[in-house]
Formats: C-alpha cells, sequence, structure tokens
C-alpha cells in the first residue's frame, strides 16, 4: 500500500497557522492548552506508524478546522483520545476546559470502547452508540468521522485483519452517516480509502485507467471551463465562479463494477461546476449552457425545487461539448454550495452552530428517525438497513425516454418495465436500451435509469417462455402465461413436446409416441386434455408443471415398462454413423456444424435444432460460447461425445496457409499432401496486397492427431509463414 501523497506533518504551528490564516475566530489559548495536555498525557505513546501518538489528535482537529467546527470541537478532538488511553479524567478536563469540551470527549470516548462480545452483538452496540452520541451532541458524531478519517488515511500501517474490518465498518456504517449529514468531500475521502483497501486490484486497475487519460481530461475540462466562463462574462457581473471536477475512483468504480458501464459511457466523470448568487441565476446559467451545448435528453435534474433528503440542492444537466464527449455541468448559488460541500458542518463554518430554528434541518430530523428506529429494535442488521435506506431503497424509479417515472420493486427487469408500461408493449418487446445502451432481458434496472423499449410489428413476434424466469413481477408473469395460452398453440405443443422428451430423455424413460397417450391419460384426464395435443400444449404454457408429474411417471415407467424391455444399451457401445454419441439418445441425426467443424478429437457439445436433428459444435465455438449465455437456446445445448469407432470416417476441413507468393507454391502443396495420402477435394489461391499469397485447401482428415501432422508438415514448405485450421 503506498503512502498517501500530500499528508502534512501535523504539528501545533500548521494548525495555529490555519487559524491564523482563516476568517473565522477561535480562542487560540484554549486550543493551545489543549494541546500541551494532548502531548503531555501522549508523550510516551506511539501511532503504529512510529510517529508520536500527538499528531493523531492533531491531525483530527486539522480536519476539523478545515470544516470550520468550533474552538470546543477543535479542542475536544486534540483531546480525544487521552480520557480512554491515559490515566487522565473527564472530571479534570470540565475544571480546564469547561463542560462542552468534557461531554464532546466523553461522546467520542463511549464510541471507542468496545465491548467483549460476539461480532453481532459488538456491531449492533457499536452502532447504539453511535446514534446515542448523536442524539447528545452532532458534534460528537462530526469528530468521530474526522477522527475516522485519519485513521483510514493512515490505514496502510495497520495488519491486513484490521484494515479489512476497518474498511467495512466504514463503507457501511460512516460512509452513509456522513452521506446522510451532508459532508461530501469527507463521505467520498471514506469510500475512496475503504475501496482501495477491500479491493485493491479494482482500485489500482481505475486508478491506472484514470492517469492514463489524465492529460486529455485536464485539457478537455480546462477547455470547456474557459468556454463557460467566457460566455457568462457577457452577461453576469462579477462572472461566476467556473470549476472543473472528476468523479471519485469509488464513484467510477461503482458505475463499472456494478452497473456494468464502460469508462467512456460514464457521462459524469467530468463535471464543470457553476457558482451563481441566486436561484434566479441558476436557471439563467443552465439556458445559457443548454445553448451553448446540446443536451442529452432526460439527463436534466433539478434538486433545487426537489432538494436531496441530505438537503443537497444544485441542478444537474449532462451536455455534449464540440470534442462529441459529455459531460455534467452542476449549478448551484454560494449557499448550496457549502451545503454540498460541508453539509451539517456548514452550520458551523457558516453560521454559529446548532440552534433552535435549525430544528428544521432534515439532516437532524434524519437523526431522529433512526433514534426511533434504534428503540424499537436491537437488530444491528435493521439498523444499519435504516442508515443506508437512502442508498439502497427497496424500490427502483426508472423512467421512459419521454421522462415518465415507473417505479418497480428491487430487481426488476426491462421486461418487467416493458410489460408495465403496457401489455402489448411487453408482448412486442424485442430488446431494451438503457441509457442507450443496449442491455440483455435480464437486465436489472436501477433508480434513475432511462430506459428504451424495443418492439417491433413482425406478425408472430411474442414473449419468449424463458422470460417467465427472468422478470421479477407478477404481473409480468401472469401477462406472458396468458399471452401463451391465447395466443401460441401450435408453439405450445411443439414446446411442450420437446420439455416432456426432454425431461423423459432425463429420468431414462423410453415410450413410443404410440404408447404415449395410454401412459399419460391419467394426467391429460385431470388437467382436462382431450388429445394428447391438448396436452403438450398445456405442458408448453405452463399449465402442466412437469416437475410435479414427472417422478411419478417415472415410478410407473419403471413398474410397468423397464421389466419387459431389458436395458441394453449401456452394456454394447453404440454403433453410429456419424461416429458422435449423444448423451440419453445415442444414435439420431448428426451434422456437423459450419462454424467450427469439429474433428474427432476435438472437445465437443450438440445443439438439439428444431426438425434437423443435433448440429455438433466445438466447445470453443464462439457460436456455442455466444448462445449458452442465452436463455432461450441454453436448455437446448446437450453433451455429446465421439464413439470410439471412428476410423472409418472422414471429415472435411479447410486449412487456411499464408505464404511468401512464389511460382510452384500450390503445387508443392499438393504433392506434399499426395505424399501423405492425403485427399484434397478443393484448392484456391489469392494475392495478398502485401506480397504474400493466401492458399485455402480442402482436405479431409480423420481426426486432430492426423491434421496436426498435416499441418506441421505444411508449414515445412519452403516460403511457407502460417498454416491453420480454419473456423473456430
Ligand atoms: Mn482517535
Amino acid at each position: 500500500m503506498p503512502v498517501m501523497e500530500n499528508t502534512p506533518q501535523y504539528t501545533i504551528d500548521l494548525l495555529i497557522q490555519k487559524i491564523i490564516d482563516g476568517e473565522k475566530q477561535y480562542d487560540l489559548s484554549k486550543i493551545v492548552s489543549a494541546y500541551e495536555k494532548a502531548a503531555y498525557w501522549h508523550k510516551d505513546q506511539k501511532r503504529e506508524s512510529g510517529e508520536p501518538y500527538v499528531t493523531h489528535p492533531l491531525a483530527v482537529a486539522y480536519i476539523l478546522l478545515e470544516l470550520g467546527m468550533d474552538t470546543d470541537t477543535i479542542c475536544a478532538a486534540l483531546l480525544h483520545d487521552i480520557v480512554e488511553d491515559t490515566p487522565c479524567t473527564l472530571e479534570e478536563l470540565r475544571k480546564e476546559f469547561g463542560a462542552d469540551v468534557a461531554m464532546l470527549v466523553n461522546g467520542v470516548t463511549k464510541l471507542k470502547r468496545i465491548p467483549t462480545v460476539s461480532k453481532e452483538e459488538q456491531k449492533a452496540e457499536n452502532i447504539r452508540k453511535i446514534i446515542l452520541a448523536m442524539a447528545e451532541d452532532i458534534r460528537v458524531i462530526i469528530i468521530k468521522l474526522c477522527d475516522r478519517l485519519h485513521n483510514m488515511r493512515t490505514l496502510m500501517y495497520c495488519n491486513e485483519e484490521k484494515r479489512r474490518v476497518i474498511s467495512l465498518e466504514t463503507m457501511n456504517i460512516y460512509a452513509p452517516i456522513a452521506h446522510r449529514l451532508g459532508i461530501s468531500s469527507i463521505k467520498e475521502e471514506l469510500e475512496d480509502l475503504a475501496f482501495r483497501n477491500l479491493d485493491p486490484f479494482a482500485y489500482q486497475e481505475i486508478d491506472q485507467q484514470m492517469n492514463m487519460r489524465m492529460e486529455a481530461r485536464e485539457k478537455f475540462v480546462a477547455s470547456i471551463k474557459e468556454r463557460i466562463r467566457e460566455r457568462l462574462a457577457k452577461d453576469f457581473d462579477p462572472v461566476p465562479q467556473v470549476d472543473g471536477r472528476v468523479k471519485s475512483n469509488y464513484g467510477i468504480y461503482k458505475k463499472v463494477y456494478r452497473d456494468g458501464k464502460e469508462i467512456d459511457q460514464i457521462y459524469d466523470r467530468y463535471a464543470v461546476r457553476v457558482i451563481v448568487n441566486t436561484v434566479t441565476e441558476c436557471y439563467n446559467v443552465l439556458g445559457i449552457i443548454h445553448d451553448m451545448f446540446r443536451p442529452i435528453p432526460n439527463r436534466f435534474k433539478d434538486y433545487i425545487s426537489t432538494p436531496k433528503p441530505n438537503m443537497y440542492q444544485s441542478l444537474h444537466t449532462t451536455v455534449i461539448g464540440r470534442e462529441g464527449l459529455p459531460f455534467e455541468v452542476q449549478i448551484r448559488t454560494w449557499e448550496m454550495h457549502q451545503t454540498a460541500e460541508y453539509g451539517i458542518a456548514a452550520h458551523w463554518k457558516y453560521k454559529e452552530g446548532i440552534k433552535g430554528r435549525d430544528k428544521d434541518d432534515n439532516r437532524l430530523a434524519w437523526i431522529r428517525q433512526i433514534i426511533e428506529a434504534q428503540q424499537e429494535s436491537n437488530d444491528a442488521e435493521e439498523i444499519v438497513r435504516t442508515i443506508k435506506s437512502d442508498l439502497a431503497p427497496e424500490e427502483v424509479f426508472a423512467f421512459t425516454p419521454k421522462g415518465d417515472m415507473i417505479s418497480l420493486p428491487l430487481g426488476s427487469t426491462v421486461i418487467d418495465f416493458a410489460y408495465a408500461i403496457h401489455t402489448q408493449v411487453g408482448h412486442k418487446m424485442c430488446g431494451a436500451k438503457v441509457d442507450k445502451k443496449m442491455v440483455s432481458y435480464d437486465y436489472k434496472i436501477k433508480t434513475g435509469e432511462i430506459i428504451e423499449i424495443l418492439t417491433t410489428n413482425v406478425p408472430g413476434h411474442g414473449p419468449s417462455r424463458s422470460w417467465l424466469n427472468i422478470c421479477r413481477t407478477n404481473e409480468a408473469k401472469s401477462k406472458i402465461r396468458s399471452w401463451f395460452k391465447k395466443e401460441r398453440r401450435e408453439e405450445n405443443i411443439f414446446e411442450g413436446k420437446n420439455e416432456l422428451e426432454r425431461e423423459f430423455r432425463r429420468n431414462l424413460i423410453r415410450i413410443s409416441e404410440e404408447e404415449l397417450p395410454e401412459f399419460l391419460a391419467m394426467d391429460m384426464k385431470r388437467h382436462n386434455c382431450e388429445t394428447i395435443e391438448d396436452f403438450f400444449a398445456a405442458i408448453g404454457y405452463g399449465g402442466v408443471q412437469l416437475s410435479k408429474i414427472i417422478p411419478r411417471l417415472k415410478e410407473e415407467y419403471n413398474r410397468k415398462y423397464l421389466r419387459d424391455k431389458p436395458e441394453s444399451a449401456h452394456s454394447k457401445p453404440i454403433k453410429t454413423e456419424s461416429g458422435v454419441i449423444v448423451d440419453g439418445i445415442g444414435n439420431c441425426q448428426v451434422k456437423f456444424s459450419q462454424c467450427c467443424n469439429p474433428l474427432p478429437g476435438d472437445d465437443i457439445i450438440g445443439f438439439v435444432t428444431r426438425g434437423h436433428g443435433v448440429s455438433v459444435h466445438k466447445t470453443d465455438c464462439i457460436n456455442y460460447l455466444n448462445s449458452r449465455s442465452n436463455p432461450e437456446d441454453a436448455s437446448r445445448w446437450i453433451g455429446v461425445h465421439w464413439a470410439e469407432e471412428t476410423s472409418k470416417n472422414y471429415f472435411k476441413v479447410t486449412i487456411d496457409i499464408v505464404a511468401h507468393d512464389r511460382i510452384g507454391l500450390l503445387a508443392d502443396i499438393s504433392s506434399v499432401l499426395a505424399d501423405i495420402r492425403i485427399p484434397m477435394h478443393e484448392a484456391t489461391a489469392r494475392e495478398l496486397k502485401n506480397g504474400n499469397a493466401n492458399v485455402m485447401v480442402t482436405i479431409s482428415i480423420a481426426g486432430v492427431e492426423q491434421l496436426n501432422a498435416v499441418i506441421s508438415r505444411l508449414k515445412k514448405i519452403q516460403s511457407v509463414i502460417s498454416a491453420d485450421r480454419t473456423g473456430k
């Protein structure tokens, strides 16, 4: 773990300089005596880094100073570890620094004492303490957040186990609390540091990718900032502040790893921030920005009229610049900016702390809610859920391209979305785009996404049976089922028959077509099916669930049929024409796929086609690899293997040869093949642009071993550069 850059050497002089440079008034002598007290009591202690211990309370005090907290908070930060770790008492602090400082130190100390009980109880106990401390005085939790931030910054000196535990706690409890209190700078740094420790490889990967683009990125942001500033200078006096910013590594990680986006698709990884004086000016600037750059539809968010729960306010819009690169523009007033940066701490930085009239602060209301929830339940998981409630709600809200909001239960897919718009939209769906990117049918919707359902009017198009396993809502499921029941009798019969045959194969039930109606008579009657086709159709649309009837059928089969039909298939080797044995079937119509052209010795897999038997592919065939993840096809792939006896069978294979072009090349190739008695069916040669020639020869071959021998022989021909089998 690399040592953090930009970590200053924390001393009391640095702290004093920071106070003098700032605008806010502090009781400097009180702060200095708090420091002297801390330095005295910690004098024999060292940090894990080997530095004097007092550097830690100094660092915490410094971070709190950056947030603009008051004198008592700074003093409490300097003293926060001495009651716990040294003989100094709370009473002594109260006499010297007053009741407030003592109360704050006591609050932080109580948060730290970890009871020696089980991990779960310990977690619940810790959370309970945090909540009670917040209730007592919100400054306690702000000190705690800064304490945690400095510990996270210096986490590389701890062992791996400790790093993990502390990082997890930071990610699960402290970062969400910082978020709810609106202290975005601390929240982001806590998340980034925790992420760096929890998933160092992903962190590094993103860091490298972002660094690679650093120069281009800085140029890009600088040029946009300049253009916006120049344009705003025409209408505004004074000229609004224009800043650039880049999304945090953890923010990018969430989009890349959790939402499956490419870095290039993260529209808000670059952002420009415009800060003005009044709300009216915010909307004026928005108009100008949309005039200068093309806005991306539906990416506009008005957090001024609808603030976030942590009181964050801004206008967000995503636009595309001349370079074709999208970027986000955030527009806010200075007051909104203070709230966005410092959250609840802005009460101290810009006012005089929390007063009676701040009672309607949403962030304080949130703390009250948690306290109430905590009184009702001592379940740690429950309380963590409450704290994280606004980060991971049970419901997701997504938008149609026209901006209509649709709310669905968590875990819903684009199929659920389509049926929620309209039954016909679901039935006609042929694909979906999320934020302009094509997604698969099983894509799970996340809040804020814009979802476009692609539909087709091709007659006969309809939902796929596999959707039933993908969609989440009962509404979508019942609509899909009723469609199948009504619209697709032919297909239901076909699918039902296939499904029954597949289940029979899996359970080694072998019944001829003629015997089938008799064998199924009881189940047909029970499901009101007059004919065997009715029964197949019922299986097809899901009216008959095979999993429920198969066990009994298997038992009946074993009882009635098996006794008078000796099992012979397993004792004798199976003779096949193709040389391929299909698992569970044995000999059946088999063809070799054109795309990869399997040969004996290759690893192979079969695909049950509609009406043309089983087509055999190599297991590394691109078509197989693509198709097996498609839920509609997955069940049609079936195990196959080469029969022992395949020596009589020959397979056609094409070899792609590249050589320096010369006279007699083709003749040499055919004479080599004739030498080793390999029949050649076809040969084509063409000249390549670079003076090379490309020769394709199609030959008959018995298997992979022989093929490899032929290829190595061909490679020895003069001027041949490469010889490879075609088709992968
Ligand atoms: Mn500490």
